[in-house]
């Protein structure tokens, strides 16, 4: 095994947080889980409280923290639209004053930074597909604001830390990434549709369901991650992980019912304001930089997600909380 070193994961607990966790302590790392619960539960990181080379701390990234660190994984922040939506104020103060905490340790401690940037930098994106020179086009004023510029402005902190104070960063630009452990009531489509569908609900399409997203299964999202954070210094990104894979939302519906066998009915919702019409990664740069795709199409990761979704006690994720 390569050397062991400590590592930072905030957000921890979280959807992918949880799943880097798992990654790094499988690979022998004594890694640090911060997490302040906003969006998750303990449940999704008690599996590894048995291991002697993982913690977990409860903490708020707004606030400073001082640990000894090797390496960050920047991922705390809400990141499903009703959740950063909840308390818009928080959200910016996530992204923006714990990446100031976060880079001021990684510069204290000379430790190598990943930022969990988004496809929302792109906005409502006029170039498609996307690739990382695409400046977007973002409302700064719109209700999903206080997410898309709040991630901008961390990928500005982390660039100007890393020109200003020589720090050792890494930012990815995540596409919509879906799987196990996806908070089953986050609102986000995919996991609207499978608890629709698996409760023969109404499947809830928003507009006319023609725009698109491209979903990456979260095994080839987190192998993305780590091959970009254990990339060659002169790669610091910004970097596309996503899927290319682009479908509807009325394709990924009807996948989910099929898989499902479910026999609900699709109803229509107004279309949330600024929701971009069409999203889709331009990955050549993961591909030649970091020999990275995804390798699971949506049929086979939809199929792994519904079986997770039907082996949890849905009452035990609890609604958000400040
Ligand atoms: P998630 O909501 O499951 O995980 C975020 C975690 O951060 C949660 O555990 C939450 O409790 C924690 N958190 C939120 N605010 C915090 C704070 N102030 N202090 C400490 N912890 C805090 O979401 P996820 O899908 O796992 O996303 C992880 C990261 O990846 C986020 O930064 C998100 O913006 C980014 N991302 C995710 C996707 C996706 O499709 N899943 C797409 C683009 C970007
Ligand atoms: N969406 C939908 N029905 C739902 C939830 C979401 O049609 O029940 C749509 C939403 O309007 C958007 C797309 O699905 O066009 C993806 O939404 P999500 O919240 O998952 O992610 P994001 O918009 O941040 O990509």
């Amino acid at each position: 095994m390569s050397q062991i070193k400590r590592i930072l994961v905030t957000g921890g607990a979280g959807f992918l947080g949880s799943h880097i966790c798992e990654r790094l302590v499988a690979d022998g790392h004594d890694v640090i889980c911060l997490d302040n619960f906003f969006t998750s539960q303990k449940s999704n990181v008690t599996h590894l409280l048995d291991h002697s080379n993982f913690e977990l701390i409860r903490h708020d990234i707004t606030h400073d923290i001082y640990l000894e660190v090797d390496e960050i994984y920047n991922l705390a922040c809400p990141a499903a639209p009703g959740h950063y939506q909840y308390n818009p104020i928080k959200t910016m103060k996530t992204s923006v004053m714990g990446a100031i905490n976060l880079l001021g340790m990684a510069k204290r401690c000379n430790a190598k930074i990943l930022q969990a940037s988004t496809s929302e930098v792109y906005g409502d994106p006029e170039v498609h597909p996307q690739p990382e020179s695409y400046r977007g086009a973002v409302n700064p004023i719109g209700t999903r604001a206080c997410y898309d510029e709040g991630k901008r402005a961390a990928e500005t902190l982390f660039m100007d830390y890393h020109r200003s104070n020589k720090v050792n960063i890494r930012v990815v630009r995540i596409f919509n990434t879906y799987g196990p452990r996806m908070h089953p009531y986050d609102g986000r489509v995919v996991s609207n549709f499978i608890r629709q569908a698996l409760h023969g609900e109404d499947i809830t399409i928003f507009g006319e369901g023609n725009q698109t997203r491209s979903f990456c299964y979260r095994d080839d999202l987190v192998e993305g991650i780590i091959r970009m954070m254990n990339g060659p210094d002169d790669f610091i990104g910004p970097v596309n992980i996503g899927n290319p894979g682009e479908f509807t939302i009325r394709e990924l519906a009807e996948q989910v019912v099929e898989l499902t066998g479910s026999k609900s009915k699709f109803v229509t919702k107004p279309l949330p304001s600024d929701d971009p019409t069409q999203r889709q990664p331009d990955i050549t740069l993961a591909k030649e930089k970091l020999g990275w795709e995804p390798k699971i199409a949506l049929r086979e990761g939809l199929t792994k997600t519904i079986e997770w979704f039907q082996s949890v006690d849905l009452d035990d994720f609890r609604a958000p909380t400040p």
